[in-house]
């Protein structure tokens, strides 16, 4: 099993000066070797088109061509930083490379901003005496507020605006028990920071989260009002940067105890699959937190879940929110209506309900005998009639 480990580190002026020219040395080497690959493959490309070979066969430049060359001919830059630590950052483009080719999007070049972290896969890091000993950098304080269990494996430097973290990722052998399946659940997330259960209850998030994000809209619209290219916009930038972080950490946490609950509640878990690719494109900066949320919440469900051993499932999104949950007739129903009504059927349900409850059919088949009792009560009353009330 896994595990992951975040420490805040914090270095001195001249550490934090070699920190960031790690940073950008590394990110540097990765959009170089992007470039490299990028122009081979568009000269493997006019090759076939025109079926013209003058260096023989047309090859594919891998993480080992790039590796090698690294290792052959430094900069005097390049000499500064860890070598694994270079290394690492051939890997990462290596494996965005693998994941385009299973259907993620193209690599991209990485700005300033974007390439905020680089990794010690193996050695070159060292923690003793409230100190962590990074190799080329120096012994950095670190606030260790937890002990490591099992074997740390990797070592990632993170840089999140003004502050710096040190992520152990740990490996341990255990034996972990199947539970079985007694209680079920079923979970929509939506727009806004709630998470909608099968059983009809709403988890929301909390009111501090909420004021953050009141908060973030408006020292962004502060920031469209300044002069661009202007040291106040720049001032400003941090500023709703120092926000956004708030806002990261306390979704963080809201996943974390979310997720807790979960799983301390229900055997079975099912979530609907997140379009990550979509996520990853989408600029808006409101809709990549709440979304960058959601996945966290899935993940720690998912290893929290592993942990005690229950199950989490995910299902493929389609359709969830125009199904009817009890007699499977498809509604077309704009995001603007928060109430679903079958024509077929009469089933009358909260949109997120109704979707929530079909997650957890798809999780575990049409055959879902948890959910029968309630949905004819249900049913039974709409046929009634008075169930109209919740219209
Ligand atoms: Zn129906």
């Amino acid at each position: 099993m896994k595990k992951a480990y975040t420490f805040r580190i914090y270095p001195t002026r001249n550490q934090e000066v070699k920190l960031n020219r790690t940073l950008s040395t590394c990110r540097h080497l990765y959009n170089d070797a992007l470039e490299e690959r990028r122009r081979q493959a568009e000269l493997n490309r006019l090759c076939s088109e025109f079926q013209v070979y003058p260096w023989g066969k047309p090859e594919w430049i891998s993480y080992e061509n790039q590796a090698n060359e690294l290792a052959s001919s430094k900069t005097p830059l390049q000499k500064e930083v860890y070598s694994q630590v270079l290394q690492n950052a051939l890997k990462r483009l290596d494996r965005s490379f693998k994941n385009f080719f299973i259907g993620s999007g193209y690599p991209r070049f990485q700005g300033r901003n974007r390439y905020n972290t680089f990794t010690y896969p193996q050695s070159g890091f060292e923690i003793s005496d409230g100190k962590i000993k990074l190799s080329k950098i120096g012994n950095v304080r670190i606030f260790q507020h937890r002990e490591i269990e099992g074997k740390i494996k990797t070592c990632t430097i993170k840089k999140d605006v003004d502050h710096w973290y040190a992520i152990f990722t740990t490996e341990i052998d255990m034996d972990i028990k199947k539970v079985s399946v007694e209680t079920m659940i079923g979970i929509d997330v939506g727009l806004s920071s709630l998470v909608t259960l099968s059983s009809g209850e709403k988890i929301e998030p909390p009111e501090y989260l909420r004021m953050s994000e009141k908060r973030l809209s408006k020292e962004q619209i502060r920031l469209s009002r300044k002069k661009k290219g202007s040291e106040n916009r720049n001032k400003q930038k941090i500023k709703v940067a120092r926000v956004y972080r708030r806002i990261r950490n306390q979704r963080k946490d809201f996943a974390h105890k979310t997720s807790r609950k979960l799983v301390n509640t229900y055997d079975l878990i099912a979530f609907e699959k997140l379009n990550i690719r979509g996520m990853v494109q989408n600029h808006r900066l409101a809709k990549s937190i709440s979304d960058a949320g959601w996945y966290q919440l899935q993940t720690f469900t998912a290893y929290k879940a592993e942990d005690a051993g229950k199950q989490c499932e995910f299902v493929a999104a389609n359709g969830t929110s125009q199904e009817c949950c009890i007699c499977g007739n498809m509604e077309s129903l704009t995001l603007a209506v928060r109430v679903f009504r079958c024509s077929r059927c009469g089933n009358i349900k909260d949109r997120d309900v109704n979707a929530s409850v079909n997650i957890l059919k798809k999780a575990v088949g049409t055959d879902c005998a948890e959910l029968t009792p309630v949905e004819s009560i249900q049913k039974e009353l709409v046929e009634a009639g008075s169930l109209t009330a919740l219209a």
